[in-house]
C-alpha cells in the first residue's frame, strides 16, 4: 500500500528520507476503537524492577485542590529537592490548558534554565516538527518535564527528585485532562511508568496512566533521535497510535 501524498509530507517533515515510504500503512481509520485489552496496564507487562525508592525526598503536598495558578507559584518557588540549588529557574511547562495531547520529558536542560521553556533548542525544534507531521502545533499540546529544575550537567534526574516533584506533574496532568499522553524518553518512561523496562520493549502498546484511562505512548527523546535519526521511523509509528489513541487521523 502507497503512502499518501500527507503522509509522504509528514515523513518528509520528520527528516525520514523517502524509501521509508515502505512503512506500514494499515493506520486505522480514526473512528476505530483500540480494544481495551490492548492496553496495558502500568506495571503489568513489564519488569518487576521497580525505580528505587527515594531516599531524601520530602513529604509531597497534596495539590489535588491546586489551580494553575497556585500549582505555578509553588512551582516557582519550590525547594522541595536539591535541584533547586543550581537552577536559573523553575521550568513550569507550557502549551495548552485544554490540550488533547500532553507530552511529558525528562528534565529542563541548559537552554531550557535559561529561557524558562522545556524544550528549545534543537531538540525542541525536532520535537516542533514531529508535531507538525502529525498536524499540531506547540501551542495545541501540553508540555511538561518530570522535574521543573534542571540537573546539574544535565545528568539524569535521580528518583528521589523525581518523586519529590511528582505531585506537581500529576496535577498537571489532572488539570489539563488529556487524551493521550506522550512519553518523550527513557527516563520519563521510567518514572511515569515505574519501571526499568528498556525504552525500547516500552514503546509500541499503550498503557494507562494511573486509574484515569488516560492512554499513554512511549516513544524516543528529540535529543535521541537527533544523535540516531535512523529510529526515527520507529517514532513515527508512535506517533500515528496516539493520533489513533487521541481520535484522530492523518
Ligand atoms: S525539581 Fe521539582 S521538587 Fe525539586 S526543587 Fe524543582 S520544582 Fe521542587
Amino acid at each position: 500500500m502507497r503512502l499518501s501524498k500527507r503522509q509522504l509530507s509528514a515523513l518528509e517533515t520528520m527528516g525520514i528520507p523517502a524509501w521509508q515510504e515502505r512503512v506500514p500503512t494499515d493506520f486505522p481509520k480514526a473512528q476505530d476503537q483500540v480494544p481495551t485489552e490492548q492496553f496495558v496496564p502500568v506495571n503489568e507487562g513489564v519488569s518487576e524492577t521497580s525505580v528505587p525508592e527515594a531516599e531524601t525526598a520530602l513529604p509531597i503536598q497534596d495539590t489535588s485542590t491546586w489551580d494553575w495558578s497556585t500549582l505555578e507559584a509553588a512551582v516557582r518557588d519550590c525547594q522541595q529537592c536539591s535541584l533547586h540549588v543550581g537552577r536559573s529557574q523553575a521550568v513550569f511547562g507550557a502549551g495548552s490548558q485544554q490540550a488533547d495531547w500532553m507530552l511529558i520529558g525528562e528534565a529542563p536542560g541548559e537552554e531550557e534554565d535559561k529561557q524558562g521553556l522545556p524544550f528549545v533548542g534543537r531538540a525542541g525544534q525536532l520535537l516542533d516538527r514531529m508535531l507538525a507531521a502529525i498536524g499540531l502545533k506547540r501551542e495545541q499540546v501540553y508540555i511538561a518535564n518530570i522535574v521543573k529544575c534542571r540537573p546539574p550537567g544535565n545528568r539524569d534526574p535521580k528518583p528521589e527528585e523525581a518523586a519529590a516533584c511528582s505531585a506537581y506533574l500529576k496535577r498537571q496532568i489532572e488539570l489539563v485532562n488529556p487524551r493521550v499522553i506522550l512519553v518523550l524518553g527513557k527516563v520519563a518512561a521510567h518514572h511515569l511508568l515505574d519501571t526499568e523496562e528498556a525504552l525500547g520493549k516500552l514503546r509500541g502498546a499503550p498503557y494507562l496512566y494511573a486509574d484515569t484511562g488516560i492512554p499513554v505512548i512511549v516513544t524516543y527523546h528529540p535529543a535521541y533521535l537527533l544523535r540516531k535519526p535512523s529510529e526515527k521511523r520507529k517514532s513515527w509509528e508512535d506517533l500515528k497510535l496516539a493520533v489513533k489513541l487521541a481520535g484522530g487521523n492523518l
